[in-house]
């Protein structure tokens, strides 16, 4: 069989199980990272497992989303990452270091190797040729502790590109061209693995920027071979023993296949709220823009703003918008600074952020009240940027950067002569040096701030359960809508209790206290349930309130994971119309005594009147639910 790159990769990590699409497979771990909003729990969660020191290639903790100090909830908590790390064998990486993504691209992504990260825009590092998968914190620690990881064998899509970008395109426009062909749910289940002649116009930060939003395509993860263009970004970041050519044999074959003809490709964008909702630039024209930031994991590298600079050069951005500057890392923030690139930023009047991830989560920066914001970031649900009524558009540095000079979406064709796409020099100024590397042994203390808590216990399933609907939501609730981000409450992430009083609180304030009042309860919700970030406090805190089931048309993957790992069953509406006949309060009796992997499940909602649900479970999963999540059930084995 002539295989493919995904499948060569997992093929190498394959610890149990066929390679058969939408079987349970497990593979090795080679290289975890975490970030702070969720490290905290996966380092508390890695802690229950009383281990001494990681047995990981490499683990990283970055400090890039809660970087505001505001109070001594942040602070404390960088100060117990920074000692967790140094005890167990993490390398540490302080606050205002850069985006995890981007300096884990440009410090530590290897080709071949896998990876798994507790945020959903791990996939960045596919861009260098890495297996790169967003996962819970819970998954990351067990990670960390050598357990293999669990998923399902994703379909591998072939995503031939062909041709070359003209214009204004960019690699930004390619991706949201792909997210409106194939929507939010295109990806589920998948690898989107890039292959084709076009490959080679596009360099690793391109790429990258593909494969981070590949994320919102739901997919598993997405992955470009790592041939010459690789070796040569690896050989600039001074880490060409870090490369060794890897892609698909000829004739590899694929699950399925898509044609991208980049030629054909122009500025595009994506409306509010959704990453798929996506137009062309051209057809925004004259929309007045109130902000504009450039920035995130998906577009903070050195070309993204290096082409920014030559944009603004000697221009002034609109009085009536402004601009926020977040770059990737602070090697990116140095090089802009030693080609005189940091000049015409700021004299265009744009405001230059920490290098961090910023406004994306509405850490600072936040829009006007019912303002226009364009963002070349990833995601644009409402609220996300701490704005509850601002609507925000996903573009391009490029379309950002004349947006921001004009004050609203022009027509492309008026921005005249398109600046080369930037690449990078040979040789980069490394920042190695900012990274904190572990000694050998450490038995250094670990700092814990009143704001970590220890984690709850959860009992076991019980063998019947009676739950009211707490909630009934509609389809592509994000996890964002389950507990919203933003500095106040991202702050209690290591809080449970605290943090528990914040869920579903944008749709509907009484959830907690009526959560509270039942005890337990279950979640009716849509198509694509828990979109958006790996968060796990989305699972983690209902499941703190009694969420015992979420009852839904179909599950986004990284939540669905995240609701095992917390010992709360998934439930898949056999029959969609079924949603139709269930209201919130209404009590429902699941029969947890008869559940079998992937089986059928009657739900009694009333009087003789049955709802018919699958499980979707695979036997590991439901084991895991069985003793009431993850941590239970490793630690039971490592008792026995
Ligand atoms: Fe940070 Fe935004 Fe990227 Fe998440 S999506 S890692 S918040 S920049």
């Amino acid at each position: 069989m002539h295989k493919n790159l995904t499948r060569k990769i997992i093929e190498e990590h394959l610890v149990a199980g066929s390679l058969t699409p939408g079987e349970e497979i497990q593979i090795k771990i080679d290289q975890t990272l975490t970030q702070d909003a969720t490290g905290t729990m996966a380092y508390l969660q890695w802690e229950a497992l009383d281990l001494p020191r990681v047995k990981t290639e490499l683990s990283v903790s970055y400090v890039d989303h809660n970087t505001l100090q505001m109070g001594f909830k942040n602070p404390d908590d960088h100060r117990y990452l920074r000692t967790v790390a140094a005890r167990y064998g993490i390398v540490f990486s302080p606050p205002g270091t850069g985006i995890c993504h981007q300096l884990h691209l440009e410090n530590f992504a290897v080709p071949g190797k896998t990876l798994i990260g507790s945020d959903s825009h791990t996939p960045t590092a596919g861009g260098v040729g890495s297996l790169a998968m967003g996962a819970g914190g819970l998954s990351v620690a067990l990670a960390m502790a050598g357990e293999p990881y669990s998923l399902y064998m994703p379909r591998v899509v072939k995503v031939y590109l062909e041709g070359k970008l003209t214009g204004h395109a960019g690699a930004k426009d390619i991706i949201l061209h792909i997210l409106q062909r194939l929507s939010v749910k295109g990806g589920t289940g998948r690898v989107l693995e890039y292959t084709g002649p076009g490959v080679a116009d596009l360099s690793v930060p391109e790429r990258a920027t593909i494969t981070n939003m590949g994320a919102e395509l739901g997919a598993t993860t997405s992955i470009f071979p790592a041939d010459e263009t690789a070796r040569r970004f690896l050989r600039s970041m001074q880490r060409e023993g870090d490369f060794s050519e890897l892609g698909p044999d000829p004739e590899a074959s694929y699950d399925q296949e898509l044609f991208v003809d980049l030629s054909s490709i122009e500025p595009m964008a994506a409306r509010p709220h959704m990453p798929d909702l996506g137009t062309t630039v051209r057809e925004l024209e004259g929309r007045k823009v109130d902000q504009v930031a450039i920035g995130s994991c998906t577009n903070s590298s050195y070309a993204d703003l290096k082409i920014t600079a030559k944009i603004l050069a000697g221009r002034k951005v609109s009085e009536d918008t402004e601009l926020l500057i977040s770059p990737g890392s602070k090697q990116v923030l140095k090089m802009l600074a030693a080609e005189g690139l940091l000049e015409p930023l700021l004299d265009s009047g744009a405001r230059i952020l920490e290098c961090a991830c910023g406004p994306c989560i509405g850490m600072g920066g936040s829009p006007v009240s019912g303002g226009v914001s364009a963002r070349t970031f990833n995601r644009n649900f409402e609220g996300r940027s701490g704005t509850q009524d601002a609507g925000v558009y996903l573009v391009s540095p490029v379309t950002a950067a004349h947006t921001a000079l004009e004050g609203a979406f022009t027509s492309p064709e008026k921005w005249g002569e398109p600046q080369p796409r930037p690449s990078l020099p040979d040789n980069v100024p490394s920042i190695r040096d900012q990274f904190i590397f572990p000694e050998d042994a450490d038995s250094r203390e670990i700092y814990r701030g009143p704001n970590i808590v220890p984690l709850p216990q959860f009992e076991p399933l019980p063998q019947n359960l009676d739950l009211p609907v707490l909630i009934k939501c509609g389809d592509n609730i994000s996890t964002d809508h389950i507990l919203p981000g933003g500095a106040q409450v991202t702050a209690l992430r290591s809080n449970i209790p605290a943090i528990s009083e914040y869920i579903f609180s944008r749709l509907d304030e009484d959830f907690v206290p009526r959560a509270m009042q039942a005890g337990q309860g279950l979640i009716l919700g849509g198509e694509n349930y828990g979109q958006g970030s790996s968060r796990e406090h989305a699972a983690l805190a209902p499941r703190y309130l009694g969420v015992r089931v979420v009852l839904v048309k179909s599950f986004a993957r990284i939540h669905r994971a995240n609701l095992i790992n917390f010992g709360i069953l998934p439930l898949i509406l056999t029959n969609p119309q079924d949603y139709d006949r269930l209201e919130q309060d209404q009590a429902i009796r699941v029969n947890t005594t008869d559940l079998v992997p992937g089986g059928e499940c009657f739900l009694e909602a009333g009087a003789g009147d049955k709802i018919k649900a699958v499980n979707d479970l695979t036997p590991a999963e439901l084991e895991i639910i069985k003793y009431g999540g993850l941590l239970n059930l490793v630690r039971e084995r490592k008792k026995g």
